[in-house]
């Protein structure tokens, strides 16, 4: 209900209930009041009446008393009276005139009691007072009583009855009424226009305020109010205007600056405070991802990461996460669709050799497929579906690419999302790097730089993995020793380039015969040593003589010339040999030197007797 509307029942309710309460009080003394002025006319009658007939009495004209009462009937008010004898006189001066005997009940209630009786009695000719009230003898008046009356002391020797009427009265009194009743209503409806005029600005402002407060909640912070005056009702409105200036100006500066930071122009239309909110919310939980991520072990648990954002967060559920080699022209597919190393799903094979073909690799920009369909010729939808590729930027170049892809229904929302998951990839982008970087610098401080294989620092760091590997499949595994026979002979006659020549050619040969489990090491200078997983000493004895045959076939061609060379490996195994991988190690070392004496360009498996605890073989 509007203030109006409440004021107006409010003085409606109270202006009825104060003209019945003034109608009835003022009714009820109206009557209380007319009842006591009539008793008291009645006992003036009466008194005038005794009176009278007392001094007609004295006077001998005792016998003209009926011309007396009908005057006293003429009296404005009085309607009748009559006197009426009691027994007592009737008894000794007779009944007397007509009228004077004939009690009615009141008259003989009255005769009995001795006391007077009031009551309003309503008749043909209006409502009348009608008082009886009686004459009782007494001794010790002017005149005595019982000088002619022979009667006891206290005996009633007649009644006057007087009729009064109220008509006039009662009329009088609902005029009074009416009036009063009047002047209530005329009072309550000046105070009620009074009080509305009053009124008026404060219910204007709430309304006011009611439309400004509406608006503000659905983000739009724009309209202002009129101030009506200068009291409290007119500082609330300039207060209202001013919060809303402030709120205006602060949350627009909020919103755009959130904007920026989201990479998003912040949309005019829309609940402002909500879509600032969501921007603001979207803002605190790419920084807690970036926490995050900052503190995972290596990339792939941030791609990782990064795909369950995709799924969880944003319902994505066919998307691609590539990476770009950093110095080769490749991409690989890191995760697709909640794969891990998923293959080439939503593109053309063509981009993992020839990254510069992916549009969002080539131009480092957001490439949207969904504004834009078929603006990438490297997308394979299957069927019908869209896509929207994203770079993850690192030091200015896409150094990973996300491609969402989304059915025609899902496009309108997928794509409100993209300035949020953007957030995230500028996040990511740096920590990647980071991470990148870190891991390439790792793998190359575990790698030889001229032959490219593994050093020793790699072979320290993995023993007890490799060791544990093998317990764990209980499987055992042979350490090759291998070293270039007369080695010294090639730096001494063809010069040190032409002996690293040797060098790379023999570890091309050992890359050529080691599995994806095994590993090829540079242990020393010509000094290589090989594991090769789940491969017993017999196995492990002819992948050493294959690698012997190939070097010893391998021509090395030098300017002018071409060269060839032997080698001896050495051979033991774990854990039959040993239990302890560097006495495995250090036995495949000892069978290496036993090829050396024996001639070289051989393969010696460990033996016992190789070997005694004194270190002598
Ligand atoms: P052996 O048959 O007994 O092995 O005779 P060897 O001459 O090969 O003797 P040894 O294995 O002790 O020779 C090691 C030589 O390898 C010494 C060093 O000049 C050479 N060498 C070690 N590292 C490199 C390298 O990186 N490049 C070149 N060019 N030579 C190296
Ligand atoms: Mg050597
Ligand atoms: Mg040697």
């Amino acid at each position: 209900m509007k203030l109006n509307d409440k004021t107006l029942v409010f003085f409606g309710a109270i202006t009825a209930l104060l003209v019945v309460v003034l109608t009835v009080l003022s009714a009820y003394s109206f009557r209380s009041f007319s009842l006591f002025m009539a008793e008291r006319h009645a006992r003036s009658v009466a008194e005038t009446v005794k009176v009278g007939l007392t001094e007609s009495m004295i006077n001998g004209i005792i016998g003209k008393r009926q011309q007396f009462l009908a005057r006293l009937a003429d009296v404005p008010g009085v309607q009748a009276v009559r006197v009426v004898r009691g027994p007592a006189v009737v008894k000794q001066f007779g009944a007397g005139l007509a009228q004077e005997t004939g009690a009615d009940a009141s008259v003989e209630t009255v005769f009995g009691s001795g006391r007077e009786a009031f009551e309003v009695r309503d008749t043909d000719r209006g409502p009348i007072f009608h008082a009886v009230i009686p004459y009782v003898a007494t001794d010790h008046g002017m005149p005595n009583c019982l000088q002619c009356h022979t009667v006891a002391n206290d005996t009633v020797l007649g009644a006057v009855t007087i009729d009064i009427s109220l008509t006039e009265v009662r009329q009088q009194g609902i005029i009074a009424v009416i009036l009063v009743s009047v002047s209530v209503l005329g009072a309550a409806l000046l105070g009620l226009l009074f009080l509305r005029r009053m009124l008026k600005p404060l219910s204007e402002t709430a309304e006011a305020v009611k439309g400004v407060t509406t608006l503000a909640v659905g983000g739009d912070f724009g309209k202002r109010i009129t101030q009506r005056s200068s009291d409290e009702v007119g500082e609330i409105a300039g207060n209202i205007n001013r919060l809303m200036d402030f709120l205006e100006c602060e949350v627009g500066t909020i919103r755009d600056r959130v904007g920026q930071l989201m990479g998003q122009h912040a949309a005019d239309g829309g609940n402002q405070l909500v879509h600032t909110a969501e921007m603001v919310e979207g803002l605190v939980e790419a920084f807690q991802f970036k926490q995050a991520i900052e503190e995972d072990q290596n990339k792939i648990e941030i791609y990782q990461r990064l795909a369950e954002v995709l799924e969880k967060k944003y319902d994505y559920r066919h998307y691609s996460l590539y990476e770009v080699a950093s110095s080769k022209n490749h991409m690989t597919p890191i995760i697709v669709d909640g794969e891990v190393g998923g293959g080439c799903r939503w593109c053309d094979q063509q981009v993992l050799v020839d990254a510069t073909a992916c549009r969002a690799r080539r131009t480092g920009r957001e490439v949207n497929g969904v504004d834009m369909p078929g603006i990438c010729t490297m997308f394979r939808p299957t069927a019908g579906e869209n896509h929207i590729c994203l770079p993850i930027n690192q030091s200015g170049t896409a150094g990973a690419i996300v491609q969402i892809v989304v059915s025609p229904e899902e496009a309108p929302l997928a794509k409100c999302m993209v300035p949020f998951v953007a957030v995230y990839l500028r996040e990511a982008g740096p920590v990647i790097e980071a991470k990148r970087l870190m891991e390439h610098l790792r793998e190359n401080s575990m790698r030889d730089a001229m032959t490219g294989l593994y050093n020793r620092r790699f072979l320290e760091e993995y023993v007890t993995q490799l060791v544990s590997g093998s317990q764990r499949r209980k499987a055992p595994f042979s350490v090759l020793m291998l070293d270039l026979d007369y080695f010294k002979q090639v730096n001494d006659t063809h010069g040190h380039e032409a002996g690293d020549k040797v060098i790379k050619a023999l570890a091309e040969i050992l890359v050529r015969n080691v599995r994806a489990s095994d590993m090829a090491v540079r242990y020393g200078g010509e000094e290589f040593l090989m594991v090769l997983m789940d491969t017993g000493a017999e196995a492990g004895m002819q992948v050493a003589e294959k690698i012997r045959g190939e070097v010893e076939a391998t021509k090395v061609a030098l300017p002018g010339m071409v060269l060839q060379k032997t080698i001896s490996i050495g051979v033991s195994e774990f854990p039959g040999d040993s239990e302890t991988f560097w006495q495995v190690v250090k036995f495949a070392d000892v069978a290496l030197y036993q090829a050396k004496t024996q001639g070289r360009n051989r393969v010696v498996r460990f033996a016992r007797e190789m070997w005694n605890e004194d270190g002598h073989y």
